[in-house]
């Protein structure tokens, strides 16, 4: 940092600022996380400044002696940890990763199913603004409007009466676990690959705290910095049948050169994953997630599906006179950051929609523990109240009181 203060003063002090405000605030976005200084490290490492198109062994430019090992050992680590025989780290982020995977198994038109962007579903399971809605033909289910779960009989149903050549499960709000083998069992039915797009909770799959895909899945996407903890990019994992359409599909077919930099932060990120803690600590962000499901219940709030199996929490704030964005608003200007986002059936637009959306995975990874989710629920609650009321006034105050408490939190054994 002292060669950034140096050259860009102006650069450096925002990322100054950013630092400070991540280190005051509750960060409640479940796909956000804090990253270890070593992860920080690797991405700022002269990696970057090498190209290498292609995979270990096989590039095109010379000068690999290096890289080659780099790529070898994220790959490596990867297959380790999540029992696969195929990885492949060099997808620039979450949603070409899922591009890669179209691009490997279908052609244009082609039909898809996946869950729908207002069920919780990701922009890249056929969404209609996204290319992949745009170049594919998708259909897609939703959950039940009396559980809030998906609901697998829809699945089956639809399946087998479009036969697609792709089904995705997984999804950004899915506060319940995924039940792959069901998935799994409808794909091999109607002959459809399955994708699981376990973006959000990789972290707690390598952890223990949810089901794994392997074995269910063909393929499997993550993105590697939400609950698992690593730098921004992703991963494509698979079989052995379907590793080179996989690789052929990321490079030449969507990327050129992969970015080193983040493929030693993914290495050093799976490393950590693999430690006894990193169970503890995916274990930890699925109690605290519930201690505050359990603290927002008793303040009277709607969870769509009543509560959680994971890090994440869907509430409908219909019943508290205010809209999830005015709420989420409200609930950055008093130090409580989330988003606002659709609930199922949401009868109201997605830039206003009904809801928020917050998870665990930062809180927990600053060492906040079960005994004080009912303080921040506190804070939540009161701000939302506000909100609905109309009255600014406290937002400032409950802020510093929750700058106070987070003194108490160092990231990875640092303060401020
Ligand atoms: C976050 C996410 C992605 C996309 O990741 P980006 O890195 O933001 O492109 C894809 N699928 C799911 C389910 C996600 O949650």
């Amino acid at each position: 940092m002292s060669a950034l203060h140096d050259t860009d003063p102006q650069l450096a002090s925002l990322v100054d600022a950013e630092r400070r405000r991540q280190f005051d605030v509750l960060r409640l976005i479940p796909s956000e996380n804090y990253v270890s200084p070593a992860v920080l490290a690797a991405t700022g490492t002269v990696l970057t400044n090498k190209y290498s198109e292609g995979y270990p062994h096989r590039r095109y430019y010379e000068g690999q002696q290096v890289i080659d090992q780099v790529e070898d050992l994220a790959n490596e680590r990867a297959r380790q940890l999540f029992g696969v025989e195929h990885a492949n780290v060099q997808p620039y982020s979450g949603s070409p990763a899922n591009l890669a995977v179209y691009l490997a198994f279908l052609a244009p038109g082609d039909p898809v199913l996946a869950m729908g962007l207002p069920a919780g579903g990701h922009l890249t399971h056929g969404a209609p603004p996204s290319a992949t809605g745009r170049w594919f033909d998708a259909v897609h289910y939703g959950v039940r409007r009396d559980t809030g779960r998906i609901d697998l009989d829809e699945v089956r149903d639809l399946a087998r009466s479009h036969r697609p050549k792709l089904i995705i499960c997984g999804g950004t709000a899915i506060p319940r676990t995924i039940d792959f083998a069901a998935f799994g069992e409808i794909a091999r039915e109607v002959g459809a690959i399955l994708l699981a797009d376990i973006a959000h909770i990789a972290g707690l799959v390598v952890g223990g705290a949810h089901p794994s895909p392997v074995g269910h899945a063909d393929v499997i996407s993550t993105t590697t910095h939400k609950t698992l903890r690593g730098p921004r990019g992703a991963m494509l994992m698979s079989t052995a049948e379907h590793a080179k359409a996989l690789d052929k599909a990321v490079f030449p077919g969507l990327q050129g050169g992969p970015h080193n930099h983040t493929t030693a932060a993914i290495a050093v990120a799976l490393r950590e994953a693999a430690q006894p803690d990193f169970a503890q600590y995916a274990h930890q962000i699925v109690a605290n997630a519930q201690a505050l499901a359990t603290a927002l219940t008793d303040r009277g709030y709607r969870l769509v599906s009543g509560g959680t199996d994971n890090h994440l929490l869907l509430v409908d704030l219909t019943n508290k006179g205010v809209t999830g964005k005015v709420a989420a608003k409200a609930l950055d200007a008093a130090g409580v950051e989330l988003n606002f986002n659709t609930v199922p059936f949401d009868p109201r637009r997605p830039f206003d929609p009904s809801g928020i959306r917050l998870g665990t995975p930062a809180i927990t990874t600053r060492g906040l523990a079960p005994q004080h989710m009912p303080q921040v629920a506190e804070w939540i609650d009161r701000t939302v109240r506000a909100a609905a009321d109309g009255d600014e006034s406290g937002y400032a105050d409950t802020a510093a009181q929750v700058r106070e408490f987070l003194a108490d939190f160092p990231i990875f054994g640092e303060t401020a």
